[in-house]
């Protein structure tokens, strides 16, 4: 960050795509890295070590089985490999198998070889090994959507604080928050935990943790009450609430004007 600016430094770029993958709003635009892929199979190169994200995600298009060409390899891609296994087991679903092939039986590692590959093979074979189905930009690395059963961040609200001022809501962009007349709902499922919601809450009433769990939705619901003071109806998150967010407010500055700190 340069004078609050996002910078990238060109000279040091490896085009390893991190950044666009772990950014949660997909804010920075680009292709990713092109993978290896022949018949659903990630073959492991020395470079360009995929993020557990991308595992997650590749997994659910159809990659169950990740090769190297040697042991020594499929070591540099060992603790994405570890790491997206142990999610896989909290989605319930099977780890992926890993195999070490040589070189010799299997024409797989260069991209002269992959190319008389896909050339002599035959049609669906080519079809698999495609390269425009297993590559992504910005817009596909949004892990949710590949798992629409998870939940991979939860979100509460504490209802002592929220004001129901819909900034969160009008921030999300993945539509996780909405506040009607009868409930604030909190569709945790969409979730990029982007934090985003809890940077602009005026009352720090969100929080955000990343969580695996079953995708539910959280309902709480809004009181319609009368002011006790200023006799308007408003909206509230509190059963037994009485006062209105203005009229509370108005209260807490008179007590702090006259030395009284309280809190509300
Ligand atoms: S959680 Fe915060 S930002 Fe969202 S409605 Fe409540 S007070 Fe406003
Ligand atoms: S609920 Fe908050 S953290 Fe989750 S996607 Fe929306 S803005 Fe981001």
């Amino acid at each position: 960050m340069v004078n609050g600016k996002p910078v990238i430094n060109h000279k040091n770029c490896n085009e390893c795509g991190n950044c666009i993958s772990d950014c949660p709003v997909q804010a920075i635009a680009g292709i990713y890295p092109k993978r290896t892929i022949i018949q659903n199979e990630l073959v492991v190169q020395s470079q360009k070590i995929p993020t557990v994200k991308e595992l997650l995600i590749l997994y659910k298009k159809g990659v169950k089985t990740i090769v190297g060409e040697k042991s020594s390899l499929i070591e540099w891609w060992k603790e994405p490999i570890d790491e997206a296994n142990d999610l896989l087991k909290q989605l319930n679903e099977a780890p992926f198998s890993i195999s070490v092939k040589s070189i010799e039986e299997e024409r797989y590692f260069s991209r002269r070889e992959l190319f008389s590959l896909w050339k002599n093979e035959s049609k669906s074979a080519m079809k698999q090994a495609a390269p425009a189905k297993w590559r992504f930009n910005q817009n596909d690395l949004h892990l949710p959507k590949y798992y629409r059963d998870y939940q991979f961040a939860r979100i509460t609200i504490n209802s002592e604080k929220c004001m129901l001022c819909t900034a969160c809501q009008k921030l999300c962009q993945n539509k996780c928050l909405n506040i009607t007349e009868g409930h604030f709902s909190l569709l945790s499922q969409g979730c990029s935990s982007c934090q985003l919601c809890v940077d602009i809450c005026p009352e720090k009433a969100i929080i955000v943790e990343n969580q695996i769990a079953k995708a539910e939705e959280t309902l709480l619901p809004i009181y319609q009450k009368v002011c006790t003071v200023c006799q308007k109806t408003y909206s509230t998150l509190r059963e037994h609430d009485e006062k209105c967010v203005a009229c509370r407010k108005q209260e807490s500055f008179k007590k702090s004007k006259e030395g009284n700190h309280y809190a509300f």
